[in-house]
């Protein structure tokens, strides 16, 4: 495998991680994850502006203009020869003596390389399971941190259980899931949690929202309850790996009539023609 370090692409073998560094004891640092289809990497813009925005809200500057950052990621792509897979990038505060303040000079460490898997056909086509919790996380979840350590918490307790994925409820309302948005149907109009400081900003939860304006089907984004998410039509969680994926139970509960959803399906086939196509749609 074939590493991005900073600006240069080495062996797996050649990466060295300081056990100093601020990413490994604090996890003071971000990172993205973006899907290559066909040996390219879909809304890498989107992914890279997000990244820098992460970036300046915890105050770190990328080693390299968001240009470079881009060419190094498809180099990443090329140089492994990953046609079906991701990227994942991320990049800490760097290394120094370990105290929780830090100077400004340190020097940022960013590392990318590719994550193979492939598209999940099964759940997409058949729908999952999904839990509930308290979300107990911080309020800068509009941040794509690496500190996700109440995130697995609850994605594992959602896999022990044979669950897809965990819903967080933050006051009554649901904000996302543990690695995904979330969207509930009801009447034809489609609901998701507005963009504040509870959620991120997931780049699939915009695809699907530019999608809709597209294709003028009404939506609001506005948060809704538990119970009006266990009174819908139809629910489904959106992202990068999962793309639109439907969800037929919610803590044991059955959604709508307990098969994927119709609109739910229909928006999976226009984001799946947007792939092999997005400058047409
Ligand atoms: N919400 C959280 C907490 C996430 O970690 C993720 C992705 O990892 C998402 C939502 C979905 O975002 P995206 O569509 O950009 O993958």
């Amino acid at each position: 495998m074939r590493v991005l370090v900073n600006n240069e692409i080495v062996h797996r073998e050649d990466v060295r991680i300081d056990f100093e560094d601020r990413g490994y004891q604090f996890g003071d640092g971000i990172y993205e994850v973006v899907r290559v289809y066909e040996g390219e990497a879909y809304e890498l813009n989107e992914h890279i502006h997000r990244f820098y925005r992460s970036a300046k809200e915890i105050g770190i500057t990328p080693p390299q203009s968001k240009n470079e950052m881009k060419s190094n990621i498809e180099d990443v792509i090329t140089e492994n020869k990953l046609l079906e897979g991701g990227i994942y990038f991320q990049m800490t505060r760097g290394v120094a003596p370990r105290k929780h303040q830090y100077e400004k000079e340190i020097e940022p460490k960013l590392i990318a390389y590719p994550l193979y898997f492939t598209r999940p056909e099964k759940q997409q086509n058949e729908g999952v399971s999904v839990l509930t919790a308290d979300d107990l996380r911080w309020h800068r979840c509009d941040i794509k941190s690496l500190n996700l350590l109440y995130n697995i918490m609850m994605k594992q307790k959602a896999h022990d259980s044979g669950s897809f994925e965990t819903i967080f409820i933050r006051d009554e309302l649901v904000t996302e899931g543990t690695s995904t948005n979330v969207f509930m149907i009801k009447d034809n109009v489609i609901s998701t949690h507005p963009a504040d400081n509870n959620i991120l900003n997931g780049i699939t939860r915009m695809k699907v929202l530019h999608l809709l304006n597209e294709e003028h089907i009404p939506y609001e984004e506005k948060s809704f309850t538990k119970q009006e998410l266990l009174d819908a039509d139809e629910v489904f969680i959106t992202s990068t790996t999962s793309e639109v994926m439907p969800v037929l139970k919610v803590d044991e509960q059955v959604i709508g009539n307990g098969l994927p959803g119709i609109l739910t399906k229909r928006l999976h086939s226009l984001f799946l023609h947007d792939i092999k196509s997005p400058e047409i749609v």
